[in-house]
Order: structure tokens, then C-alpha cells, then sequence
């Protein structure tokens, strides 16, 4: 049997990765190259423990034959992490074509819409509610 198998047996039942882990490694990177920088004894190991904390629920999770319990925290981990996640990302596009458009807000239904930045007053409709109103650029 190759090694391969061998894992793939020994994972059988098990919960295996998921967002929750990815990020919590994530995390743990983080800790480490901040940790490069932390002089002081104290701090540095309070920082070394957390590391080792969250490898010691990582390898734990992804071990753990509760695939039920471990999903419903993926779950519950997703539903705080991904507005976040979404809104960094927005952020990063609206970063990227501030040149090109001009991000607002429709005044009836809140929508956030995106119009060519063109210098001038514009009629806008927005595509969600179908509301009319003036931009100013
Ligand atoms: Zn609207």
C-alpha cells in the first residue's frame, strides 16, 4: 500500500481542512513573523504559546471524527469571517478602478452601485429598486 493510501486511510471518518484551519494557520504565520520582532521574554512566549495553542486545535480539528461539531464551527466561523472577508475585497477593487468609476450609494434602496468617474452631473437609475436620482462628479 503506498503512502498516499496510508494518509488516505488514516484520514477515513476524519474531518480533514476547512476554512476555520485555513485561517487559524493563517494566523499562526502571522504570530510567528510578528514574533521575530518581540524582544521582551514575556511577551515572546505568550505569543510562542498562543502559536502552539491554535497548531495543537488544528491538527486536533482535523483529526476529530465529530465531522458534525466541526462543520457547525466552520459554519459559525464563515458567517463572521466572509462579511469581513467581502468587504476587504470591495475595498481592494474599488482601490484598483478609483480612476475609472466612482462607487455610491442608491439613496432609496442602499445598493451600492458603480458609475463611470466622468467629470458632470448624471442621471443614475439604479438596477435594483429602479429609483432615479443626480450624481454630481
Ligand atoms: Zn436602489
Amino acid at each position: 500500500m503506498g503512502f498516499f493510501n496510508k494518509i488516505r486511510q488514516f484520514m477515513a471518518g476524519r474531518y480533514g481542512g476547512d476554512a476555520l484551519n485555513l485561517f487559524m494557520l493563517a494566523v499562526m504565520l502571522i504570530l510567528y513573523i510578528v514574533n521575530l520582532f518581540v524582544w521582551n521574554p514575556v511577551a515572546h512566549w505568550i505569543i510562542f504559546g498562543v502559536e502552539l495553542a491554535l497548531l495543537v486545535l488544528v491538527i486536533l480539528r482535523s483529526l476529530s471524527r465529530n465531522i458534525n461539531m466541526r462543520s457547525l464551527e466552520n459554519r459559525r466561523f464563515k458567517k463572521v469571517f466572509d462579511p469581513v472577508k467581502n468587504w476587504v475585497k470591495f475595498q481592494i477593487k474599488k482601490f484598483k478602478d478609483r480612476k475609472e468609476f466612482k462607487y455610491l450609494k442608491c439613496p432609496y434602496c442602499k445598493a451600492q452601485l458603480r458609475v463611470k468617474n466622468q467629470k458632470g452631473s448624471h442621471g443614475v437609475r439604479c438596477p435594483k429598486c429602479r429609483g432615479e436620482f443626480k450624481v454630481k462628479i
